[in-house]
């Protein structure tokens, strides 16, 4: 195994378990290294500190463990193992939630590494090179610890790997005829991993969409940025009067409505195809609930600026039609728009669109998306229920 060598006083962070090593730590030469090595990584002094996915670019290394221990099959079989207990200690597989997130990277000690779970289905996303390299092992590890529960292990890092990196996404193990339905709140979905966006399903609103589920009886809601759905099966599901799922794509609209036919409520439901801004700026109806979930509008820190008056402008539209006594819910995933900047945000959309509003609830991403304590930076979903006077 290769080494790295850092900086004088560039080991601050690492021995506060951040697990990310900035290029520019780094003291020695690292040209000859390949992306998705495995590489030790040492003080100035000789001192042995971790070991980790070495990756050229601002983030050089991915720390899998902090200490000069071996990478075995022991190794994921723990760390997958630890993940799979924290989601059954949590009590996410059960009759009616088969859906959850069992890797979230950083948060389970496994950066670069995300696996979601559909009954019995996982979805394996390597974000690095180094653990594309591992994937066998993570399979043998998801066999060993799943056992008898495990159906599949599809595998989708397509999109998710720097352009230059050769994948193939496929199924490890085992195979599936689709379609395939797995239940999140009750909730009937068909889930699809391979045509879906990022691994099928948004996993990460599920208590949110619960909660919306609880203001929904006999309500008026529009759902825009639905993607397959679920704030709209939720709300349907606990006896909203009429929801209107809206996104600019047909493939969601097609998702949501085929997620529609598989459940039995009594409310109406209707699809719309439109460009979410273009349509709030002229709502057909008032509305009780608007949810508001786009995708994320910056991916980087010189977007924030953009990104903060996109959030502002739509979210003055959505205040300045809602009903009085209605409710906006209103999410952001960027991850460099943190959650004080959000509230800001949508106060002074609130203050543009001339509404008197309070904040009922902050929201913020599961706890199958763990945020490392060390690592603040996988922070990313917030939210916020508004009611309006
Ligand atoms: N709320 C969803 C996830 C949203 S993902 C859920 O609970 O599953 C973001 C969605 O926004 C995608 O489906 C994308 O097609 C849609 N979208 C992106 N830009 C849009 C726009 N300008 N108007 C409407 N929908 C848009």
């Amino acid at each position: 195994m290769q080494e790295i060598y850092l900086r004088k006083g560039k080991d601050a962070s690492i021995r506060r378990k951040h697990p990310w090593i900035f290029s520019g730590a780094i003291g020695s030469d690292t040209s000859s290294i390949e992306d998705g090595s495995l590489v030790r990584v040492c003080t100035n002094q000789q001192e042995v500190l971790a070991i980790g996915h070495f990756q050229k670019g601002s983030i050089a290394v991915r720390i899998l463990r902090f200490s000069g221990e071996e990478i075995d099959q022991r190794f994921w079989n723990q760390r997958i193992q630890a993940a799979w207990k924290l989601r059954m200690d949590l009590g996410l597989l059960t009759k009616d939630n088969t859906i959850f997130r069992l890797v979230h990277g950083e948060g389970d000690l496994l950066p670069g590494l995300v696996i979601d779970f559909y009954g019995g289905v996982c979805v394996v996303q390597c974000h690095s090179i180094g653990m594309l390299q591992c994937i066998m092992e993570i399979v043998d590890a998801l066999k060993e610890v799943i056992g008898g529960k495990l159906k599949a292990i599809y595998h989708k890092s397509k999109g998710s790997l720097p352009r230059s990196v050769e994948t193939q996404d496929g199924y490890l193990y085992g195979s599936i005829d689709m379609p395939f339905y797995a239940y999140e709140n009750r909730v009937r979905y068909s889930i699809d991993w391979i045509l879906g966006q990022k691994t099928g399903f948004f996993i990460d609103q599920r208590e949110n969409r619960k909660l919306l589920g609880q203001l929904s009886k006999g309500k008026k809601i529009l759902n825009a940025f639905c993607y397959s759905g679920g704030f709209s099966l939720e709300a349907l599901m606990n006896g909203a009067s009429d929801v209107y799922s809206l996104d600019s794509s047909e493939k969601a609209i097609a998702l949501t409505e085929a997620n529609v036919s598989l459940n039995t409520f009594e409310g109406k439901h209707v699809s719309v195809i439109a460009d979410a801004m273009d349509y709030l700026k002229e709502l057909p109806l008032p509305f009780d609930i608007i949810v508001l979930d786009p995708p994320a509008f910056a991916k980087h820190l010189d977007k924030k600026h953009k990104a903060v008056q996109g959030y502002k402008r739509l979210n003055a539209h959505a205040l300045r039609q809602i009903k009085s006594g209605g409710i906006l819910v209103t999410f952001s995933c960027s991850q460099v728009v943190d959650k004080s900047l959000f509230n800001h945000t949508i106060i002074s959309a609130a203050i543009e669109s001339n509404r008197k509003v309070k904040i009922l609830y902050q929201l913020h991403q599961p706890a199958d998306h763990p945020i490392g304590a060390f690592h603040p930076e996988g922070e990313y979903l917030k939210g916020l229920v508004v009611y309006v006077e």
